[in-house]
């Protein structure tokens, strides 16, 4: 409960200068099923409930779900045609049921493929999903959006993005709109603790970028560094732990981390590190997002260090020590994807592979190379992927 107050106090603090904080609603605690499900009804009656198609089953929570929206009289229509990595195929396919529908809102069970794809869904019902992407379109309306988040985790639940995989482009975009902001964002410890430990560590991964990446953008606010630092003390403290399977109170404490994470990301965004981990999922849909990250992230990172500018390697300095290390932060990184076992080897990927993903990094997510603390060459770019994806080198 102390730490709830501690985050709401937070964001209480800075509302006035974000307005973004003002839409925050917010719901942490363990098995908070039913109190949500009496909550929500404010919403209305008619519910599309998504989930993906294989964890949340077995584990028995969409029976648990369906049979508290039945208790409280909802008329639900559940979706679970979602996968990791979403893509704009799958997306549509669920904007199609969604038209059919016509719910009052939507409730989104699970990490951010299945959150991503209620968001898509929710403004997907007013016009192309892709258009809006590329901003060829503009988005005017949306479905409100309950999201409970069960990995730790890419703080979707909390930002105004969400990002899609275009099959046909071969790009994996990010959508972005205040309407994607849920009404209320919601983790529940009693569903996080059963994530397998590769989604632990996979997921917890992408905590520490994001709060990593807002943390050494030149424009980040005084607030988002604050929420930043709140999230890397929080993974020190619980990411490997969490990992190790240390007992509940870590998986709670890797939700407030994602949570702390999510808000700072909302407030500012990333820069290098996602733009060359995105076109490595796109291209190879089965490496997920934070395995993705921690493949690039140590190389990245020096890079940027050997750069010299000093108020970053200040900051880099200092985000090593809140993560434990001793001011080496390429060495405190590779220790994290060591203890989290996510230093393993990329089979199979050629020099051919490499060029497309640099190729994908430099075109299509130029955006966010150029929010990059220090200016990062072609040359750059591409030794960062040699060196920490090719088989031969990375080793
Ligand atoms: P996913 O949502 O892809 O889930 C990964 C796997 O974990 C799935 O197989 C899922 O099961 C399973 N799983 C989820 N929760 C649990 C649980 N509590 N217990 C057991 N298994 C569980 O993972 P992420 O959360 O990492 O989401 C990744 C996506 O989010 C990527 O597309 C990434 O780009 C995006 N992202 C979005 C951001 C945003 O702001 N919108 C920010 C950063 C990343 P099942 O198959 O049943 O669903
Ligand atoms: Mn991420």
């Amino acid at each position: 409960m102390e730490e709830l107050n501690q985050l709401i106090k937070l964001i209480d603090k800075h509302k006035r200068s974000n307005p973004y904080l003002g839409y925050l609603n917010i719901s942490i605690g363990n098995n908070l099923h039913e109190p949500l499900i009496k909550y929500v009804q404010s919403f209305g009656k008619k519910v599309l409930f998504c989930t993906g198609n294989t964890a949340m089953r077995n584990l028995g929570f969409i029976k648990k779900y369906n049979a508290l929206f039945n208790k409280y009289k909802f008329d639900v229509h559940h979706y679970d045609n979602i996968f990791p990595n979403p893509t704009l195929k799958q997306m549509q396919e669920g904007i199609f049921f969604a038209k059919k529908i016509k719910p009052d809102f939507i409730f989104a069970l699970g990490g951010g493929s299945v959150i991503d794809t209620a968001k898509a869904i929710s403004v997907g019902m007013y016009g192309n999903v892709w258009d809006f992407v590329e901003k060829k379109a503009n988005i005017h309306h949306s479905i409100p959006i309950v999201a409970s988040s069960t990995t730790s985790g890419t703080g979707s639940q909390v930002t105004p993005y969400a990002v899609i995989t275009n099959t046909d482009t071969l790009e994996k975009k990010t959508l972005k709109h205040p309407l994607l902001i849920p009404k209320l964002s919601i983790a529940d410890v009693s569903i996080t603790r059963f994530a397998p430990k590769y989604i632990v560590a996979t997921t917890g991964f992408d905590v520490l970028c994001h709060a990593v990446e807002v943390y050494t953008r030149e424009d980040c606010s005084e607030t988002a560094e604050e929420f930043a630092k709140n999230a890397l003390m929080l993974v020190r403290k619980h990411l490997v732990r969490s990992y190790n399977n240390k007992g509940v109170k870590h998986k709670l404490g890797m939700i407030y981390a994602d949570f702390y994470a999510g808000i700072a990301l909302a407030l500012v965004g990333t820069h290098a590190p996602h733009a060359i981990a995105h076109p490595i999922s796109a291209r190879f849909p089965l490496i997920n997002h934070g395995q993705a990250l921690a493949y690039i992230m140590a190389d990245t990172i020096q890079t940027q260090k050997e750069k010299k500018n000093d108020a970053l390697n200040k900051k880099f300095i200092k985000i090593s020590q809140l993560l434990g290390g001793n001011g080496d932060i390429v060495k405190t990184i590779r220790n994290y994807t060591k203890s989290l076992e996510l230093n393993r080897k990329l089979a199979d990927f050629s020099a051919h592979d490499a060029e497309l993903v640099i190729k994908d990094t430099l075109g299509y997510r130029r955006e966010s190379i150029r929010k990059s603390p220090v200016n990062l060459s072609e040359e750059d770019i591409a030794s960062i992927v040699y060196n920490s994806l090719l088989t031969s080198k990375n080793g």
